[in-house]
């Protein structure tokens, strides 16, 4: 029987990459898939404060694809506002959750006492957008869901979660909702990345919902691995430290996976490896609880008895006296902190210390964006602003790119092909406006497919 309306609304994540929210309604249930916020420029960042469309109390459930803040961190706002129901997700995205929003609260906090300090807010006082209180009232409301395997958590909605290899616990949806079937792409990763499985096909059918963050490119291929033993060789030689700023989740244990393989092969010499940044303590070991959820190539490292994140002299910094500790060692070692563009947190006092010498290393492993530090430096500054004073740049700059958790159009394409049926409709989103229409194009001319970029605002009635 196919006789009842599905209605879908695209409420983010429609013309840009965040934002991910999505309002699904059916019989008498209304439902999210993901609750991103917006980020990034500010005109973006000021839409997180529009009244929602929706009444958050009349919200039953929301479910989760993976546990990035593009996709979660409107969760603390939805719950102030008065939704109560359950957050599904599957259980590797609940305890990432537990570190990303009470940090995401932890910002909007920051955020809100510095525009006080510098009366930078129109609004006196400013306010966060929502705080800890908030973000540990929806960490109460997390249910988890499994995944593989045809679940029915609210009567009626029928759902079916599977691996899309971008972070741990990260799955594509595909809600069969009174025989309608709606797949939701979530962020779709790589083929062959360390540790997570491959994005696994699904069966499409009425409405398929797909990201395009990098529809329109191809990645690099180059030999991360290789690349990776030439800078720590370099490094090392130098006699100074390599710094590498990293994102905490995902991108740090993707550096630790692959410095401990390049170690247990013996290409690179075993050096002091510290990961400095809390979160990336802890996001390191939810990735080890979750080992049974790793690739073949992962397991059949923990089958030989060895630890797929653990290199040979390992240690973590949580506090800020471990971390500023690191600065009296001497020696080829190597620091992992955060924040990844250096915009903020520990690295930048790595940064301040390392910078001036030219036995150092500072190794970017991912994308930097136009303005923050990252880049600037990553451009070849010889001098940069930090703690109100120039601090020089002498220290060797080395980049390693192609590294992503996102994959590019022939992934994207490999994973759509890869799964059974043709959607009869599929609506673009999570991508720049550019990049959105040229995937959208893309699938018409290959498939056929009636594809077009989401515009924000709109509903579709299934
Ligand atoms: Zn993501």
């Amino acid at each position: 029987m196919k006789s009842e309306t599905v209605r879908v609304s695209f409420l983010g994540a429609a013309g840009c990459v965040t934002g991910s929210r999505y309002l699904v309604e059916f019989q008498n249930y209304r439902f999210l898939v993901d609750a991103g916020l917006f980020q990034g420029k500010k005109e973006l960042r000021l839409k997180n404060w529009e009244e929602p469309s929706f009444d958050p109390g009349k919200i039953d459930a929301v479910f989760l694809t993976h546990a990035h803040i593009d996709h979660t961190g409107y969760l603390p706002l939805l719950v102030k506002r008065g939704f109560k129901g359950p957050i599904f997700s599957t259980a590797a995205t609940s305890d990432l959750l537990a570190l990303l929003l009470p940090d995401s609260a932890h910002l909007q906090e920051e955020e809100a006492r510095y525009a006080n300090m510098h009366k930078t807010s129109r609004h006196d006082p400013a306010k966060p957008l929502y705080d800890l209180v908030d973000a540990e009232k929806a960490l109460k409301l997390r249910k988890t869901i499994l995944r593989d395997e045809w679940q029915e958590p609210l009567s009626g909605i029928r759902v079916l979660a599977r691996a899309a290899g971008h972070i741990l616990g990260s799955v594509h949806l595909t809600f069969d909702l009174g025989g309608k079937v709606i797949n939701f792409s979530g962020d779709i990763g790589r083929y062959d990345t360390p540790m997570l499985p491959d994005p696994v096909p699904t069966e499409f059918g009425d409405l398929l919902v797909c990201e395009s963050t990098y529809g329109d490119r191809l990645h690099s291929h180059s030999d991360m691995e290789t690349e990776l033993e030439h800078v720590v060789k370099g490094a090392a030689a130098r006699g100074g430290a390599l710094l590498i700023p990293a994102f905490a989740i995902g991108r740090t244990q993707h550096i630790l996976y692959v410095l401990a393989e390049l170690e247990r092969a013996g290409r690179i010499p075993v050096l002091p490896v510290c990961v400095d940044s809390p979160m990336a303590v802890n996001s390191t070991s939810i990735y080890s609880k979750y080992n049974f959820d790793f690739d073949a190539d992962a397991k059949a490292i923990i089958d030989r008895g060895d630890s797929p994140l653990t290199t040979g002299r390992m240690t973590f910094s949580r506090t800020v006296e471990e971390s500023k500790a690191l600065n009296n060692l001497k020696g080829p070692r190597i620091i992992i902190s955060a924040s990844g563009m250096m915009n903020g947190g520990r690295v930048l006092h790595h940064a301040g210390h390392l910078l001036p010498d030219f036995r150092n290393t500072v190794l970017f492993v991912g994308f930097q964006a136009e303005g923050t530090r990252g880049r600037i430096i990553q451009s070849g500054a010889r001098e940069i602003k930090m703690f109100g004073r120039h601090i020089e740049v002498r220290a060797d700059i080395k980049t390693i790119s192609g590294l992503s958790a996102h994959g590019d159009r022939d992934e994207l394409l490999r994973w759509l092909s890869s799964s059974e049926g043709a959607p009869k409709k599929v609506r673009i989103v999570h991508g720049e406006p550019e990049s959105s229409q040229v995937f959208a194009e893309t699938l018409r001319e290959r498939f056929s497919w009636d594809a077009e970029p989401a515009v924000l605002g709109e509903m579709l009635e299934i």
